[in-house]
């Protein structure tokens, strides 16, 4: 029954359907109906009603549902978009056929391919290196089928394909998405090139510090230094300790060191404090008991947070071992070296001895009367005999730079005058080569200066002789300039400039090595012991200098060293005298070098020079001058020029009665004697041999102008040539003994006495100077005081104590077949020649018995005044000076 109706009977209480109805119950009942009707179209109408309004309420809703979840997608999809443009990763999308849907920005920075172009493509042609496409599309093709792929969901690492066409490491993210029937990938990109380089150096230097750490000839240990327990090692540390690394790394440091742990820990501790690292050498103990040596540089370093200590040991046992025999052999090469240098000094002692012998005995006998023939062999003997003494001297120089015994002195002395005494010792050589031979020194370089002379000397004195010895002919020019000056130093450049052979550029490098020579065959041409430039390196060295040389062969050579020599404190003054002043001179040398030489000399003291470089023009410079009223003063000639000679030169100017005036000087050649008479009467009023001394031509020159006696020289005055005093000299004295170990020194003390008449003996330290005074008779004894194997002092002693036996042997009448000295005084007067300036030195000498002090370096004029003074009747009462003065 339907529910109103129910209802309505209710109302009329007829629940009951058998009660049967009444004609009231039924009016009742039938407007009951009809007001059941009436509500029930009511009802339905409400119904309708409210239907009608919530469809529209629904409509409204799902609009403003719908309007919602568009905005909502567009949110969404405007949200994907953004993320897929601006994500870090390459952001791919392909479909089932492999084509590519979606390809942000980043996947277009990493391939190279714009959007544009890469949308639409097929993968594999795009990004796939060719050698990979074919697993790719099985791999699709599997998927396809299965649903299911190897590569999927996860992060792999793939090689790419770049637009430019290089292939590059690339890490991917492959995720399906499914819909309906078909899906889609989508793959997150990221280009790992740089990550993969910085993991491949990674890598290498891991491998590489592996390397080295397992690799290293030196054992590493990785210690903990708060518990001495070792961390690591490598196989080395086995190796050394006879451990096995599983061993060590259970062992205590206190195992491998146990007698020096309390050494150990106090480091540690220090480690741990102040975070310094150690080098020290400890003993280790080995897994055998055996102790080594071993030498440990420890370095502290945090390793995961934690301070460690790498230490690295090595065996130095066998070093060590190697060192003591090393230090052993070294001083046994000492010894021998020592021993070697002392034999060598002996050995030169002992040689020497006998060959002043036969070099002096050799000198007397060319005093005596011989023939030509026996001349030539006495000559011949002296020759050889001087050569063997020169190899000797080298040899000795060389073993006491070699066993460090070199001795220098500091002592005054003028720069020109050890160059010029230099040129004299040589020029006779260089004259019979017959070689010109020219020194000079730059004007601005100053000549007073403190050093070694004797040293300096021999350097140059070896050159110029190398020089002389390797050139045939043409010149040998030395030069000495100044390199650089300050208030107390000078540093000077002297060049010895040749015309010889040259030298081959291999040899050039080898020729300041001792015993080394240009021409090693056993032809050699040249004799000499390779030790002369070697020794010279040496003494420059010593002079704070070096040495060098410059050469072509057949082109001749330059070698020059420099020396640093201190100024003396208070130099005399070395401005230009202005006696010469304005006089006009004319050189006359077919010599270039030495006509500019003249010409500097001249200069330097005011002179107007001009110089000519044959005789011819200079006959028409003369010529002209006189003719301009401007004649000259002087003219220096030259004695040997082509074509006409200095003599026939003089004669011709002197002839010419307007020419006649001029004032001539000649300039001899080297090493050769001028025929005073010949010269004289050829017009001459001096001359001077060569190589030119400036201080002596200047000299000369004041002279020959009357600058010196205030007359003018004239063709009356005698003209008195440099030798005429000795040529007339043949004293009957007995010699003077020089006793000097420096060569150059002996050879220059030797030069001057000889030039003043005296003969003379040499040698070279007070013992051979002990064993000439007892087997010959000297006028006097010039002694060094400092020298190898007995100074001067003891020689002194010696000779006196001998003296003083003759003297009692004479007192005993008992015969004395050798008189110690020429007067039969028995008491040879012995005069110190020494370096030593030093206040109390003359006293020292003097106690040790000798009579006077020359100190050096020798001058002339000291000498010529202790001569005087000690042989009154000395063979010569002129000076050298005085001789060339010409008064
Ligand atoms: P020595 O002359 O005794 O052989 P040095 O040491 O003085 O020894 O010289 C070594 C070598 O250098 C000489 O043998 C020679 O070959 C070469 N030499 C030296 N000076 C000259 C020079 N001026 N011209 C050519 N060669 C030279």
């Amino acid at each position: 029954m339907h529910p109103l109706l129910k209802r309505q009977l209710k109302r009329l209480g007829l629940t009951d359907p058998k009660i049967p109805l009444s004609s009231g119950n039924w009016s009742q009942l039938l407007e009951r109906i009809s007001h059941t009707y009436i509500e029930a179209d009511q009802g339905r109408e409400l119904l309708e009603r409210s239907l009608a309004l919530s469809s529209k309420e629904m409509q409204q809703l799902y609009d403003n549902l719908r309007q919602t979840s568009e905005h909502r997608l567009q949110n969404i999809q405007e949200k994907n978009q953004n993320l897929i443009e601006n994500a870090l990763d390459g952001i791919i999308g392909i479909n089932a056929e492999g084509i590519i849907t979606i390809w942000n920005p980043q996947a277009a920075k990493i391939f190279g391919w714009s959007p544009y172009a890469a949308l639409g493509k097929d993968l594999a042609e795009t990004i796939i290196p060719p050698s990979f496409r074919e697993a790719h599309r099985q791999g699709l093709k599997r998927f396809n089928e299965s649903r299911q792929g190897t590569i999927i969901n996860q992060r792999i690492e793939l090689m790419a394909l770049h637009h430019e066409g290089r292939e590059f490491p690339i890490e991917v993210a492959l995720i399906p998405i499914f819909e309906d029937t078909t899906y889609e990938f989508i793959a997150f990109v990221r280009d790992i090139s740089e990550s993969k380089q910085t993991e491949l150096a990674l890598r290498t230097s891991e491998e590489r510090f592996r390397k080295i750490f397992s690799q290293s000839n030196d054992a590493i240990f990785l210690i903990n230094p708060e518990q001495g327990t070792i961390l690591d090692v490598n196989s080395k540390a086995s190796a050394m300790l006879g451990y096995s690394k599983t061993e060590l790394l259970q062992t205590s440091i206190s195992q491998i060191h146990p007698t020096e742990m309390d050494l150990l820990q106090s480091f540690f501790k220090k480690v741990l404090q102040e975070g310094h690292g150690w080098t020290d050498q400890l003993t280790c103990t080995t897994k055998s008991g055996n102790c080594l040596l071993a030498e440990i540089s420890a370095s502290v370093m945090s390793i995961a947070g934690k301070t460690s200590l790498v230490a690295l040991v090595r065996d130095i046992t066998q070093r060590k071992e190697a060192e003591q025999a090393l230090r052993q052999a070294k001083n046994a090469a000492e010894q021998a070296a020592k021993a070697k240098s002392e034999f060598l000094a002996t050995m030169s002692h002992e040689i020497r001895t006998p060959m002043n012998g036969i070099i002096g005995m050799t000198g007397l006998l060319l005093n005596t009367e011989l023939t030509s023939q026996q001349h030539q062999f006495a000559e011949t003997v002296k020759k050889s005999g001087e050569a063997l003494l020169t190899i000797i001297n080298d040899i000795l120089d060389f073993s006491k730079i070699e066993s460090g015994k070199l001795d220098f002195e500091t002592i005054d002395f003028d720069l020109r005058v050890a160059m010029e005494d230099t040129l004299d010792l040589i020029a006779e050589k260089a004259g019979s080569a017959n070689l010109e031979l020219v020194g000079c020194v730059d004007s601005p370089v100053p000549t007073a200066l403190r050093g070694d002379p004797g040293r300096f000397r021999q350097v140059l004195l070896n050159l110029i002789s190398n020089a002389i010895k390797f050139t045939k002919e043409g010149e040998v020019t030395v030069r000495i300039a100044l390199l650089e000056e300050t208030s107390e130093a000078a540093t000077i450049k002297v060049r010895v400039q040749d015309t010889g052979i040259g030298i081959d550029p291999l040899a050039q490098q080898s020729i300041f090595q001792p015993f080394q020579q240009a021409d090693n065959s056993t032809t050699r041409q040249f004799g000499g012991t390779g030790l002369g430039l070697a020794i010279c390196k040496k003494f420059v060295e010593r002079m704070g200098g070096t040495i060098g040389v410059e050469s072509q062969v057949g082109q001749g050579s330059t070698f020059w060293f420099t020396a640093q020599l201190f100024k003396q404190p208070q130099a005399p003054s070395v401005l230009p005298n202005k006696d010469l002043q304005g006089l006009r001179i004319c050189c006359i040398d077919d010599h270039p070098v030495n006509r500019q030489l003249l010409e500097e000399y001249a200069k330097t003291w005011g002179m107007s020079a001009t110089s000519a470089s044959t005789p011819a023009e200079a006959l028409g410079l003369i010529q002209r001058a006189h003719e301009r009223k401007e004649p000259f003063h002087i003219a220096i000639v030259d004695m040997e020029m082509p074509g006409m000679d200095g003599m026939a030169l003089a004669r011709e100017i002197k002839a010419n009665p307007q020419l006649a005036k001029i004032r001539l000087l000649l300039l001899s050649p080297l090493g050769q004697r001028i025929d005073a008479k010949e010269a004289k009467a050829a017009g001459f009023l001096g001359y001077l041999t060569k190589p030119i001394r400036q201080t002596v031509l200047k000299h000369s020159l004041e002279t020959i102008m009357g600058l010196k006696t205030g007359n003018l020289q004239h063709s009356d005055t005698p003209i008195v040539t440099p030798f005429s005093s000795l040529e007339s000299e043949k004293t009957g004295r007995y010699p003077i003994l020089v006793v000097d170990d420096h060569q150059v020194n002996q050879q220059l003390a030797v030069l001057l006495i000889e030039r003043l008449g005296y003969r003379t003996d040499v040698a070279a330290n007070g013992q051979e100077a002990v064993e000439a005074c007892s087997t010959n008779p000297y006028s006097l004894v010039f002694m060094d005081c400092h020298m190898p194997v007995m100074d001067g002092y003891d020689a002194t002693k010696k000779i006196r104590e001998m003296e003083s036996m003759k003297r009692e042997a004479k007192e005993k009448d008992s015969p004395d077949p050798l008189p110690l000295t020429p007067d039969g005084t028995l008491h040879v007067p012995i005069i110190a020649m020494t370096a030593n300036a030093l206040s109390g030195d003359r006293e020292k000498c003097l106690q040790a018995g000798m009579d006077d002090y020359l100190p050096k370096p020798i001058r002339p004029d000291g000498l010529t005044q202790i001569l005087e003074k000690w042989l009154c009747s000395g063979p010569i009462k002129m000076d050298r000076g005085k001789r060339e003065s010409y008064e």
